[in-house]
């Protein structure tokens, strides 16, 4: 299936927690793009996990920069996370969502760090490892927290996705 090889993550793991940093910096990644919702926090909530924000910290003392690239609707969470966590925030909506890449590059310039220099880790592969791909960066798949919480147009993608999940598991899930 050629949109299986095309959108295939660099690497595919449960939870952002479980993205091993030296793995990261062995590529070379030196700023590494957050997906919000479902990805850093279950969907539209405020409450990061000890677990998170542990390793946010690990991830700020040791590379460049991290910062929060968001679809949400909702700008005053988004804020709210960012100053929480000490970190940036770029948010996108209507036409600019993820997978455009306008938010990435955004992203790329507060983090001061090229494509090539740059990780995105999210929980969608039509908006988050798309986007991540169309930007030439390293991708980063992990489970959604609750995918039973989200948009319609979310569950319905989430249909397609099933399937590649499925499959990139058997490849390279730890
Ligand atoms: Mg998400």
């Amino acid at each position: 299936m050629l949109v299986a090889k095309w959108l295939r993550p660099d690497l595919y793991v449960s939870a952002m927690e479980d993205v091993d940093l030296d793995w990261l910096a062995e590529r070379g990644v030196r700023g590494l793009l957050l997906d919000v919702d479902n990805t850093l926090v279950p969907w539209k909530s405020r409450e990061v996990t000890e677990a998170k924000k542990e390793w946010v910290a690990r991830a700020m003392e040791r590379f460049a920069g991290v910062c929060l690239l968001s679809n949400t609707i909702f700008g005053k969470r988004l804020k709210y996370l960012s100053e929480t966590l000490g970190i940036g925030a770029v948010r996108r909506w209507g036409m600019g969502r993820k997978p455009a890449t306008g938010g990435l590059k955004a992203a790329l310039e507060i983090l001061g760090v090229g494509p090539s220099e740059a990780a995105i880790i999210g929980d969608q592969i039509f908006a988050d490892i798309w986007a991540g791909k169309n930007g030439g960066l390293t991708t980063v798949l992990v489970d959604p927290e609750e995918p039973d919480k989200e948009f319609p147009s979310t569950r319905m993608l989430r249909v397609f996705e099933r399937g590649l999940r499925r499959r990139w598991a058997k490849e390279m899930r730890r």
